[in-house]
């Protein structure tokens, strides 16, 4: 996953972009960058580093990065492709000037599309997925760079919300299914592009609406023009884990608060899965919002029970004498005076690999709770997600692996309860439907590369 961001028409666009990257942190923590465009149109320049936005830009790092036109990028860490090579955005000199691009989202035919344009002569910089979409510009034979761009997005499959510069014109495109989100705000006179409102929040800008699945729009200074929309192969598809777990509980996703839509999925986990308890605890940060919900639904308690830190880096050095959950204990600390003696309903928002989880339920045994009872703010994750979570493959998915019982042992709890497919759908019906592949199995689109026997495209993810 990823999160991306764009000004248009403001002076000192990139250290607006800059802040809004902030904001999205969340979706990302591999690495940072930012195009910037001068006056002009004639320059870009770009600034990328890895780790977190704090992390890759210093205070020099702005400084000549002037004009009203910037695009930004955050990309999300995984075990393989990390390095500077493939952070975003890409930036290249094309015949109707510098182009770069920020991606999010994962396509489904990538490699397909990627042995072709090898197979042409075209030579890559970076195994990310995204590199194809600016060799499918610059090689398109239509005439005018609405034209190219339009003729290279056409020919992508799976999710991509899109941020593109040519010269001084910003472009930003979504799927025709819409994965991932994409909102449009202004601000001073100009257009701020971001992946969700937090972004828009943060610098002052006001939400105009959401980017359309398949909507193409383009932008030059305060001005936004609609292209011809992406010919669609299916419905809109927005990706429900986004409302489960990527965003920021404080942004409006698909129409609807990301903090209410996890309140009711707490709610009704509640009515399905209920539990006999003294207080409700949730897994800090992502499951806050549900674990409100629960405690407002069950009439148990809300209570601090276990204290994130924050302050974890992305690196640390590995004592050898730290054990087995070490990685847990450092994120995560239990309130004894909160958990000793108690029964407590954890409340997490999804059960992934199950690694961490594991490692937090020894926690509160630890800390003296008599009772552990878990409770899955989503159901069971059964599938891989083609479309950007990193949800790589099926056997690293607790759930595709053992039964809930078999779970339940595994984890060492007292009891083990998910929120139901149609209990989580049902809460958020008017903003749906959704792709929900990860916990249904039913993919929306074709997946070329996955029948041709690749693993996931290295994506923006
Ligand atoms: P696991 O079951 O994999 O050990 O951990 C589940 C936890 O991971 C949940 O608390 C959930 O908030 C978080 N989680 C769910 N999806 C993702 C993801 O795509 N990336 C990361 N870093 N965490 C995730
Ligand atoms: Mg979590």
């Amino acid at each position: 996953m990823c999160g991306i961001a764009a000004v248009s028409g403001v002076p000192e666009a990139a250290k607006l972009v800059f802040l809004s990257l902030y904001s999205l942190q969340h979706r990302g923590q591999e690495a940072a960058g930012i195009v910037s465009v001068d006056g002009a149109g004639v320059r870009s320049r770009v600034h990328k580093g890895t780790g977190l936005v704090s992390d890759a830009f210093d205070g020099t790092d702005l400084e000549d990065m002037e004009g009203d036109l910037a695009v930004g990028h955050i990309r999300y860490s995984t075990a393989g492709g990390a390095g500077l090579h493939n952070a975003q955005p890409l930036l290249v000199r094309y015949s109707e000037g510098d182009l770069s691009l920020a991606h999010n989202g994962n396509l489904t035919n990538a490699h397909e599309l990627r042995s072709r344009l090898v197979g042409e002569g075209a030579l890559f910089q970076s195994t990310i997925d995204s590199e194809v979409i600016v060799h499918l510009i610059a090689r398109s034979r239509r005439e005018g760079v609405d034209a190219q761009i339009d003729d290279a997005l056409s020919q992508l499959q799976g999710a991509f919300s899109l941020l593109l510069t040519v010269g001084d014109t910003l472009y930003a495109a979504r799927d025709p299914h819409g994965f991932r989100p994409l909102v449009l705000g202004i601000k001073d006179g100009g257009v701020v592009v971001a992946s969700e409102t937090c972004a828009l929040e943060i610098l002052g800008a006001q939400y105009l609406r959401d980017i359309a699945p398949g909507e193409v729009l383009r932008i030059h200074g305060g001005e936004i023009t609609a292209l011809r929309p992406l010919v669609p192969n299916g419905p809109p598809a927005p990706c429900v884990f986004e409302l489960v777990y990527f965003a920021r509980p404080d942004s409006k996703l698909w129409g609807q608060s990301v903090d209410r839509a996890r309140r009711s999925f707490g709610r009704q986990l509640a009515l399905e899965q209920p539990a006999e308890a003294d207080c409700v605890i949730s897994v800090p940060d992502s499951a806050n919002s549900a674990a409100l919900g629960f405690s407002e639904a069950s009439g148990i308690p809300f209570e601090l029970g276990l204290i994130r830190n924050h302050y974890v880096g992305r690196t640390f050095i590995e004592p050898s004498q730290a054990g087995r959950d070490f990685k847990v204990r450092l994120k995560y600390s239990p309130v004894r005076e909160v958990l000793a003696g108690k029964r407590v309903v954890v409340i997490d928002d999804s059960l992934v690999r199950g690694t961490t989880s594991q490692g937090l339920v020894a926690l509160l045994r630890e800390a003296g709770a008599k009772e552990v009872h878990f409770r899955l703010a989503s159901p069971p994750v059964r599938n891989p997600c083609y479309y950007g979570i990193d949800m790589p493959t099926r056997g690293e998915l607790i759930a595709s692996r053992m039964s809930t019982d078999e779970i339940r042992e595994h984890l060492g709890v007292d009891s083990l309860g998910y929120l139901s497919l149609e209990g989580m759908l049902e809460s958020v019906e008017e903003a749906g439907p959704f792709c929900a592949a990860c916990f249904s199995g039913e993919y929306p689109t074709p997946l070329a590369d996955v029948d041709r026997g690749y693993a996931v495209a290295t994506g923006c993810d």
